[in-house]
């Protein structure tokens, strides 16, 4: 091999080498040029890329110049319209050769004369079928003679130049793509953080995902929680028309399949590449929907945790206000008694007795409640059903009542004759008991507290009438909740102010006595219910199996 067209071919060897490098751009063409200076004995070379517009001429690498002039040059890109020269072989996408620029027709003489160029070699740069700007090689001492295989070797060397701009610019769209994806995950993170909607973070990661691939849509599908459904959670660009290419990626999550990624796109199936850099959206997506679920669980958690902290604190602080009162009563009274400054009148210590016994049944109801709600919700509960007569059922609760409210008339109305279920006495005492004491205790007043009695065939009927505010109507179901009390923001959710009533103006309670009613005769087969009364008031209702009178006939 002639030793020229050896050091040829290492000069081409060498360009293809560092065309295809990492290096960064203008290098990678600042060394180009001088090679192909080297190479076709030019004085001068130069590349020139189109900008955007496609109408300037921007001076990428130049070689043979004073570099003060060609970094001046390299900020003013050239009007495409001005050089006739690179418009031609732009347009034509063939080789120009110049033998003498003096003359030549194309050539901007004021520039010729300038640096004394005397023949020209310009070669276009294409890349994928696009020309996107030129080489040029000038000969400035004589003239030259440009041989074929000159122009050859031009070409060559602007096919590696095309190459290197290519890499770069794959190069430059990865690291773009990396920071907006960078960018795009850090907005995620953040939205995560401050519990914003992760729903249009995948929106926006899914439209960036199609804009990259140049997709035509795609759509984010989550696996419903029966696993079989799907549901979308992103949707971007146009639906998919049939035949349409797609490409489908899965989003495996750490406890398994969450969901699916896919996009699609009319011009043609997505290259290796793309695949590649969608399979790498799917896991960043699968990443933020498994961190926006673990934050979302975590919230809840700690929700839960608070609201429980928070209800066992009031729940305790209730508690011990409500021992408290009667027991300072007790307290109170007994301590007069027992020290009494002056001799007490006879009724007046009547009166303190009766305080202390009213205040002791209080706190007997108080602790019976509580003792009631625990043994409810143990495996121990149980009734031990028993024939019962009404009558007697009604007056035993009745009476157990009235210690709480002396000066209230309690007014039993029962139909004649005797009227008898099955059921577990001391419960179902405690049940009326406790809706005859929440009755003479929230509905204040000197009107009387009824009670009357119905049966039809196979029920008995109790109910318990009073003069009250009633019940308001959204919590006349959840007043059986355990806990929940009418106006009391501290111990309920959802809490509901009405009628004027408030934690601050209704009477104190453990919002117990109704749930434990509730459970006791549900643990019968019976119903209980409130109602609002016609003309106000509330009244409650206790339904249970009737039996016949056992002393007669004992089915
Ligand atoms: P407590 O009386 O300890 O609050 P309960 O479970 O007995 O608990 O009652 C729950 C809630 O139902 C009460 O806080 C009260 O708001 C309402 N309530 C119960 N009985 C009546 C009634 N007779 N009239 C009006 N409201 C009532």
């Amino acid at each position: 091999m002639p030793e020229a067209t050896r050091r040829h071919d290492e000069v081409l060897a060498d360009i293809a080498r560092f065309a295809g490098s990492s290096l960064e751009l203008p290098e990678v063409l600042e060394r180009i040029v001088e090679r192909a200076a080297a190479l076709t004995g030019a004085d001068r070379a130069s590349i020139w890329l189109l900008d955007r517009s496609g109408q300037h001429l921007l001076p990428s690498a130049l070689f043979g110049m004073d570099s003060a002039f060609t970094d001046e040059w390299k900020r003013h890109p050239l009007p495409l319209a001005e050089e006739r020269l690179s418009q031609e072989v732009i347009a034509t996408g063939q080789t120009a050769v110049v033998e003498d620029a003096t003359i030549d027709q194309r050539t901007d003489k004021a520039s010729v004369e300038f640096f004394g160029d005397q023949s020209i070699l310009v070669v276009p740069l294409a890349r994928r079928g696009r020309v996107i700007g030129t080489l040029f090689v000038n000969h400035v001492r004589q003239r030259y003679h440009f041989t074929e295989e000159d122009t050859e070797t031009a070409t060559t060397i602007a096919a590696q130049a095309a190459v290197a701009i290519d890499n770069a610019q794959l190069y430059g769209e990865a690291r773009r793509l990396a920071d907006q994806l960078h960018r795009s995950f850090r907005h995620a993170g953040e939205a995560l953080a401050t519990g914003a909607d992760v729903g249009a973070n995948l929106e926006n990661m899914l439209q960036l995902a199609v804009e990259t691939t140049g997709a035509d849509g795609g759509a984010l599908e989550l696996l419903e929680e029966d696993h079989r459904t799907t549901y979308a959670i992103a949707q971007a660009g146009r639906a998919p028309d049939e035949g349409v290419a797609r490409s489908r990626f899965p989003l495996q999550g750490a406890a398994g399949l969450l969901g699916t990624l896919e996009l699609w796109r009319e011009s043609g199936p997505f290259s290796d590449g793309e695949r590649a850099l969608l399979a790498a959206f799917a896991g960043h997506a699968r990443s933020a929907i498994e961190h926006a679920r673990l934050y979302a669980n975590l919230q809840e958690e700690r929700k839960r945790a608070l609201q429980a902290e928070r209800s066992q604190a009031e729940f305790s602080s209730m508690i011990s206000h409500e021992l408290r009162t009667p027991l300072a009563l007790i307290k109170g009274y007994s301590a007069t008694l027992l020290r009494p400054p002056v001799p007490l009148a006879p009724e007046r210590t009547r009166r303190f007795i009766e305080g202390i016994d009213s205040a002791a049944t209080r706190l007997q109801r108080l602790i019976d409640n509580l003792l009631s709600a625990s043994r409810l919700e143990s495996d121990m509960f149980t009734i031990s059903p028993q024939p019962l007569e009404v009558q007697w059922l009604v007056q035993r609760a009745v009476s157990a009542a009235a210690v709480l409210d002396q000066q209230r008339e309690i007014r039993v109305d029962l139909p004649e004759g005797e009227l008898w279920v099955l059921g577990d006495a001391d419960q179902l005492a405690q049940v009326l008991e406790n809706l005859v004491s929440n009755a003479l205790k929230y509905a204040p007043g000197n009107d009387p507290v009824r009670v009357s009695a119905a049966r039809d065939e196979t029920r008995v009927r109790l109910s318990v009438v009073d003069t009250g505010p009633g019940v308001p109507r959204e919590a006349i179901e959840r007043i059986f909740d355990k806990f929940f009390r009418v106006g009391d923001g501290a111990s309920t959710e959802g809490t509901v102010e009405s009628q004027g009533r408030s934690a601050t103006t209704q009477p104190r309670g453990l919002g117990l006595g109704l749930y434990i009613c509730r459970r006791i005769v549900q643990a019968h087969g019976g119903r209980i219910w409130a109602e609002n009364g016609p003309e106000g008031g509330s009244v409650f209702h206790v339904e249970l199996a009737a039996r016949a009178n056992p002393g007669r006939d004992l089915t």
